[in-house]
């Protein structure tokens, strides 16, 4: 690999990194939709299957117009951007998020509770591809390259969306909702025979992606922020999260403790 030696180099070598992260998750998708039970989920899967593989012939063009301009540097060299794409660099941290979602799979685990699972795991996934989508977007705007701005925006907002909706499945869709009933039921058979708690689950509802999804949020601090899953936004306006839209989710306190 040649020496990184400006932004532009930056570009093309992170920009291979996520289209191999868009190749291995349009390899793993279809294990997810095929172990995902809730329909609205298995819908959304599947149209971000499609969207994927769009996304993946969408950084083929940003591949060529960086190339485009390549050559106008007048290096003289060809291929230095072709051939590479798609074969030698593999996006380690998507690689990571999608063997802990595969993991998680495997497990013994109610279909209720491995839908919450699958929304975590694609969370992780959307937040990977935004962070690396607005940090290349704001590299081409700082290049001054409008066409591949244009081309990255559209896949941001696409990921975006698919977040947004991910989140909107998890926490109003009611999948934590009965990921975290399944729960209960089945503690209510362990206990049943304790005479205390067939209402031992009340107020427990720390949501699966690790962070509470109704924790409390000081008033103003959600707005303005994006809406990320049941992930806390960060209301800082850094590169990787550009712009600020979005609903911002309503959130109440809850005590995890007992
Ligand atoms: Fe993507
Ligand atoms: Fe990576
Ligand atoms: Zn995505």
């Amino acid at each position: 690999m040649e020496k990184l030696q400006d932004l532009r180099a930056l570009l093309i070598h992170e920009v291979m990194d996520v289209y191999s992260a868009e190749e291995q998750i349009i390899e793993a998708l279809p294990m997810m939709i095929e172990s995902a039970t809730n329909p609205k989920l298995k819908k959304a899967l599947e149209d971000h299957l499609k969207i994927t593989k769009k996304q993946k012939q969408r950084l083929d063009k940003v591949q060529q117009l960086l190339k485009v301009g390549e050559d106008k540097k007048g290096t003289g060299k060809k291929g230095g951007l072709f051939g590479l794409f798609g074969s030698g660099q593999k996006c380690k941290g998507m690689s990571g998020i999608i063997s802990e979602g595969n993991s998680i799979m495997k497990e013994d685990i109610d279909p209720e509770v491995l839908d919450a699972a699958i929304i975590a795991s694609c969370q992780k996934v959307e937040h990977y591809e935004i962070c690396s989508y607005g940090t290349l977007k704001a590299y081409a705007q700082e290049l001054g390259l409008a066409q591949v701005v244009k081309l990255l925006d559209e896949t941001l907002e696409e990921e975006y969306e698919a977040d947004i909706l991910l989140t909107d499945l998890a926490v109003f869709g009611g999948v934590n909702q009965e990921a975290e009933t399944m729960g209960t039921s089945n503690r209510s058979q362990r206990n049943s025979a304790e005479s205390r708690s067939t209402s031992s689950s009340e107020g427990r509802s720390v949501s699966p992606t690790g962070t509470s999804s109704r924790s409390s949020a000081t008033p103003g601090r959600s707005s303005g922020s994006k809406t990320s899953a049941n992930t806390k936004r960060s209301t800082s306006k850094t590169q990787t999260t550009p712009a600020s839209k979005g609903k911002s989710s309503t959130k109440k306190t809850v005590s995890a403790k007992r």
